[in-house]
């Protein structure tokens, strides 16, 4: 007899075609549901869709409901955790998704306990690094709906990471909803029948419940209805994933997979919200970068220098994020009010971490003991050489930057802008003068791990700053030059010799798709944008080299001028490049002003790769995708719900390489690319694309009913994107294809100067200047280089303080599928006793007791590892 695990349960979209508002509304009245249900014992059993998003929320309105809630979560009747949010697993980074599972787990420990089972039954395809992320915290089970591709079809399975984790799996291919037929139809056996396929196992799992549904009070008596229609065949009992997996474990012979899932198979997988709502992806992107390599390193840093952090700022942002990061959320398939609400909540979260940057830099530079005029630090746990680019202020014109021996070093005066510090006048000509410059230069430091530099300002007649030369069409710096010839740019690779002609470029097509997925109009013309209206300004110094474009594209303004081939619009741009002394990324960045409907706009890297695979990073590791789908042709005969594009989601970078040849794109935000051309040597990056609706039925790449809502076209007229829009980001031209070093450069790239000036004259670098600050009060002014990895071969990934503040939580992976043998060691300043950590900062085993230098070791394929490092008073 097969048995069936009934979970009543209600999936809660944080907010989507609504608002988060109209949600929490509608939960407060669920919660009662819920909670009487549970007391009158008309439910065993009921799962909160295992977010703590949801609850936080409600708490925060009800705290009096606390007691309620831990008591049916005690008795293990009220099922909660351990996600934060239900992410999305293709565009989140790693330390993301840690820290969602961290918050969401202590959020429901403290309300009872958490279910250990990783359930994300909506989210849009199932990333390959997902059970060694479950297994650092101790989860051992998960649950999805969305991505099994044809060949892999099975219903309960072990899913394997490339370190040897593993997770038992249920995918629950008829969807989260599937046994709502249970309750509103007689049909039992019918239903049973369809969620028995593709398996042995006669434990099955049957959810029960919807988006926003309400609780199903007749639960009981229809289990006992299907219970005496049906054979012996089936018997249904009320139950919950934990019970589920105890029994599901004791099945023999279930299939092991590895890898990602991302097609749409049981459902629609919608690979076009990588690049829906390309400003919602920038902001969120920012916001996590600053926090992993800013502003919790800072945070610690400025601990060991006897500042107390401040976690709960910390974890306000996180949640900030979490919710930003929701399936929907991240996905951008909602509507106006709703993106409208996810942005803003964004902009908060960005004031209040520069917030806490520009505070802890200012403390931690006014207590130094020793005088020097400008701080610059390195919160993170590597040493940092690169050019750095700043903003100082002075009395007079000229001035001499003076390094820690007082000897004068060069620096690149890029702008200079003259402020009067004077009282305001309503009559401006009995306003006094008292000038003072502000002059934006950039300077090439090391600055050691875990670190500061100081230099002085020295106020003068003559000055050391280079001269920026600009008599060439041409730029270049140790590793490249970059020309602008028949208007069109040129790249040398200075390593090899080789030259690229024409190397970067842009496209538009149209976009007659909508919020969930990009789709071709029905009468397309691809457009290829060149630079032959540009105008041309190149700026040289010593140590940054600029060109820039400037111009305008004609485009046609919507699908109808499209389809006549009309260009009634122009898309106004500048394009700048930048090469920096030292450094293997070129740096691009566009500004454009987008007035054109229905449109998607892609940065192209024409390279000399053709190309049979893509790869890109993921959480904890890279992956490799072919350039085409392997159902790209069948996939309407098999019944797949879209058209599977390779689009493909980054994390940081996109690459395609040959023997010789490796191209890299560097995102800061840019989170779909695909690589396209006859010979695929075209790297493709969406910079953003424009669409009106949330959701459209009958697109070339997804026929059939329209996503979100089937009956109503929702007008989404903000996700046209119109208006003006920066994108950032680097390309990488290179012999060979290195991920540890991608992700090297994508660090250098993110992190901006933590810059600080002892000046009076200008109050305003931030709102908050204008106020006293006093120095520290314990401050320990010994704590350099505190903490030093030394590793070419691995990724750091994080620096931060332990859950508890007592130590640092050093976090490392191998991102490679081989193992890297004596991976590095890490230096400490004073001796400290090291832990091995799992994911969730919970103590493995002791390595050391006390020591100053440990050994890495060697690295699984894979492998992610924590250290905790605790110094010793
Ligand atoms: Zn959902």
């Amino acid at each position: 007899m097969k048995k069936v695990y009934a979970i009543a349960h209600t999936h809660w979209d944080f907010e989507w075609y609504f608002t988060r508002q109209e949600a929490r509304v509608q939960f407060a009245y669920h919660m009662d549901e819920v909670l009487d249900a549970l007391e009158n014992n008309v439910l065993n059993y009921y799962l909160l869709d295992g977010q703590m998003s949801i609850v936080d929320d409600y708490l925060s309105s009800f705290p009096e409901k606390k007691t309620a809630i831990k008591k049916f979560v005690t008795e293990k009747r009220l099922f909660i955790g351990p996600w934060y949010t239900q992410i999305d697993e293709m565009v989140t980074s790693g330390e993301s998704i840690v820290h969602n599972l961290a918050i969401g787990s202590q959020i429901a420990n403290d309300l009872g306990g958490v279910m250990k089972v990783a359930y994300l039954p909506d989210s849009f395809g199932q990333g390959q690094d997902m059970p060694k992320i479950y297994n650092g915290f101790n989860i051992y089970s998960a649950v999805f709906w969305r991505g099994m591709p044809k060949e892999k079809n099975a219903r309960y399975f072990y899913w394997n990471s490339n370190d040897g984790s593993k997770v038992l799996t249920a995918n629950i291919k008829n969807g989260y909803y599937a046994g709502v037929q249970l309750v509103e139809n007689d049909d039992f056996k019918d239903l049973l029948d369809r969620v028995s396929t593709d398996t042995e196992s006669d434990e099955l799992v049957l959810p029960i419940g919807g988006d926003q549904r309400s609780v199903d009070y007749n639960l009981k008596d229809r289990i006992n209805l299907a219970n005496e229609k049906l054979s012996d065949e089936y018997i249904i009992r009320e139950s919950n994933y934990p019970q589920y997996f105890e029994n599901l474990k004791k099945v023999k012979n279930l299939p092991d997979y590895s890898g990602e899932f991302i097609d749409p198979s049981a459902s629609k997988i919608h690979r076009g919200i990588y690049s829906s709502r390309a400003d919602l992806k920038q902001i969120y992107d920012r916001l996590e970068r600053r926090m992993t390599y800013q502003v919790e390193p800072l945070m610690a840093l400025a601990k060991s220098y006897g500042i107390e952090p401040k976690q709960g700022l910390v974890d306000d942002i996180w949640k900030t994020i979490f919710r930003g990061q929701a399936h929907d959320s991240s996905g951008g398939c909602n509507s106006d009010k709703t993106n409208d609400d996810i942005l803003h909540r964004a902009k908060v979260a960005d004031q209040l971490s520069y917030s806490i940057i520009d505070y802890l830099v200012r403390k931690l530079s006014i207590s130094k003991n020793s005088p020097y005029d400008i701080y610059l630090w390195n919160p993170l746990p590597i040493e940092m050489d690169k050019v750095q680019t700043i903003q100082v202020s002075t009395k007079s014109k000229n001035f001499n930057i003076l390094n820690n021996n007082g000897q004068t070093i060069d620096y690149d005066l890029l702008n200079q802008e003259i402020q009067n510090s004077a009282p305001l006048r309503r009559n401006t000509e009995e306003r006094k003068q008292e000038l003072y410059y502000i002059s934006t230069i950039s300077i090439k430091t090391t600055i050691k791990a875990t670190s500061c530099v100081g230099f002085d300002i020295e106020e003068t007649d003559n000055t050391n700053h280079s001269d920026m030369k600009s008599s060439s069409d041409l730029i270049e710096n140790d590793f490249y030059q970059i020309s602008f010839k028949d208007h069109q740019l040129d790249l040398t690779n200075k390593q090899n010799h080789k030259v690229y002609k024409n190397f970067l470029s842009f496209e538009d097509g149209a976009d007659a798709g909508d919020t969930y997925d990009y789709s071709p109009a029905f009468q397309d013309w691809i457009i290829n944008l060149d630079f032959s209206d540009a105008d041309v300004k190149v700026v040289s110094g010593k140590y940054t080299n600029k060109i820039t474009l400037k111009g305008s594209w004609k485009l046609p303004h919507n699908l109808d001028s499209r389809k006549e081939k009309m260009l009634d619009s122009t898309l106004e741009y500048k394009l700048t490049l930048t090469l920096e002394k030292g450094s293997e990324t070129i740096k691009y960045q566009l500004d454009t002003d987008n007035q054109t409907l229905d449109h998607r706009l892609r940065l192209i890297l024409n390279t000399n790769v053709n190309a049979k695979a893509s790869f890109a990073d993921t959480p904890f590791g890279f992956i490799s995708r072919p350039v085409v789908d392997p159902h790209l042709n069948d996939w309407k005969n098999i019944g797949y719900h879209e058209e599977p594009t390779a689009m493909r989601p980054l994390i940081h970078f996109a690459n395609i390489h040959s023997d010789d040849s490796s191209w890299s794109f560097i995102g800061l935000g840019s989170k779909d690319f695909q690589v396209v051309g006859k010979d695929f040597n075209k790297l493709a990056i969406t910079m953003f694309r424009g669409v009106g609706y949330l959701g459209r039925p009958d697109l070339l790449r997804r026929p059939s009913d329209a996503s979100g809502l089937e009956s109503k076209y929702v007008e989404t007229p903000h996700s046209q994107l119109q208006g003006k829009y920066t994108f950032k980001g680097g390309i990488i031209v290179g012999n060979e294809f290195n991920v540890a070093d991608l992700q090297r450069q994508h660090l250098l790239l993110t992190t901006t100067p933590l810059f600080y000036q002892k000046q009076s004259l200008n109050r305003f670098t931030n709102p908050l200047r204008y106020f006293m600050v006093n120095k520290a009060v314990n401050f320990m002014d010994e704590a350099e280089q505190l903490i030093n990895l030394n590793t070419d071969k691995l990724v750091l990934s994080s620096l931060a303080l332990t859950k508890d503040s007592s130590g640092y939580a050093l976090r490392v992976y191998n991102p490679t599928n081989e193992t890297i043998e004596h991976a590095g060691t890490v230096e400490l300043a004073k001796k400290a006793a090291v832990d091995n950590l799992n994911l969730n900062s919970e103590v493995l085993n002791t390595l050391e007791t006390s020591t100053t230098e440990f050994e890495l070791n060697d690295f699984k394929p894979g492998e992610i590892r924590t250290y905790g490092i605790y110094f010793i008073k």
